[in-house]
């Protein structure tokens, strides 16, 4: 099974589907992640907030994978948005890794309340760690529209990616219209709403029209909207069906009915990032 790649506004390429390591026990996530590489998968989102960057870097080794078959992302946490705790992390981040440059690194919220709004100088400080070879690409995550403007128009810098929440609770349609106004490349987040869409009567109808199961719909439906997934599974049995969503299709009529189940506000899991301004103890 290939999984499509999708082309970076910095000429590098992102398989459109990859592991999410989100709330895995660090003690968890080696096997998580091997089970993962064995089921074919080669992105894998992890992030300093997650403590599990240890474990990620452990299964790469132990996977024996060549470095350039992997992309892996990691994100700044929010304590560290001053660009030289941005630098220092990310070295960190990279010795726990076991790799000498990640392929993406991303604000991870923007902190809108913190740091006297000041984002633009770690977006600033990525752009050199990009510079410096630390990171291929640099992007953004849970940047609103209002915020992606602002770091455009003051460095001339897109972001590779904005990492957002969508799934058919929440479509986000403004962030990712802007996101990809800004030729960036939407990241959906918590692509099947950690569960809480599939008992929705729509995917199951959906489902069983084209003998699939609900998360295999909803997975589906956000690769034909062209965005980019990482589904996070600690069990094997899901690992391996997440990742078999290449050989069907959802017809038109299919997607208009699973976006419609948007909810709008109501609809999100995450907080809103403009009122997201909780520094880490
Ligand atoms: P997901 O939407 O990926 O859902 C994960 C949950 O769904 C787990 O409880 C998992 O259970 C269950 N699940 C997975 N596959 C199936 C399946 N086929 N059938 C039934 N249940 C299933 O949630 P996440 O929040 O983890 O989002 C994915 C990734 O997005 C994260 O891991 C992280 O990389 C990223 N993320 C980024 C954020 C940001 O702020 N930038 C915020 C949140 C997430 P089990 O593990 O028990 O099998």
């Amino acid at each position: 099974m290939t999984v499509p790649t999708l082309k970076l506004n910095d000429t590098t390429t992102i398989p459109q589907l990859g592991f999410g390591v989100f709330q895995i026990p660090a003690e968890d996530t080696k096997q998580a992640v091997l089970e993962a590489l064995e089921a074919g998968y080669r992105h894998i989102d992890t992030a300093q907030m997650y403590g599990n960057e240890g474990g990620v870097g452990e299964a790469i080794a132990e996977s024996g994978l060549a470095r350039e078959d992997l992309f892996v992302t990691t994100k700044l946490n929010n304590n560290n948005h001053r660009p030289e705790d941005a630098k220092r992390s990310l070295r960190e981040s990279l010795e726990q890794l076991g790799l000498e440059r990640v392929d993406l690194f991303l604000i991870h919220w923007p902190m809108p309340g913190v740091y006297d709004g000041d984002f633009v100088s770690t977006w600033r400080a990525l752009l050199e760690l990009r510079e410096a070879g630390l990171t291929t690409s640099v992007g953004v995550s849970n940047f609103q529209p209002h915020h992606l403007d602002r770091i455009v128009s003051e460095t001339g810098e897109a972001p590779a990616v904005n990492q957002i929440e969508v799934h058919p609770y929440f479509t986000n349609d403004e962030a990712r219209e802007a996101t990809r106004r800004h030729g960036a490349e939407v990241e959906s987040w918590s692509p099947i709403a950690q569960g809480a869409v599939l008992d929705d009567p729509v995917l199951v109808g959906i489902a069983g029209a084209v003998g699939r199961t609900p998360a295999q719909v909803v997975l589906r439906w956000h690769l034909q909207r062209g965005d980019i997934i990482f589904p996070k599974s600690v069990t094997p049995g899901r690992i391996q069906q997440n990742f078999a969503i290449f050989d069907f299709e959802l017809s038109e009529e299919q997607m208009t009915s699973v976006s419609d189940l948007d909810k709008g506000e109501a609809g999100r899991r995450g907080p809103n990032p403009d009122e997201m301004n909780i520094l880490p103890d």
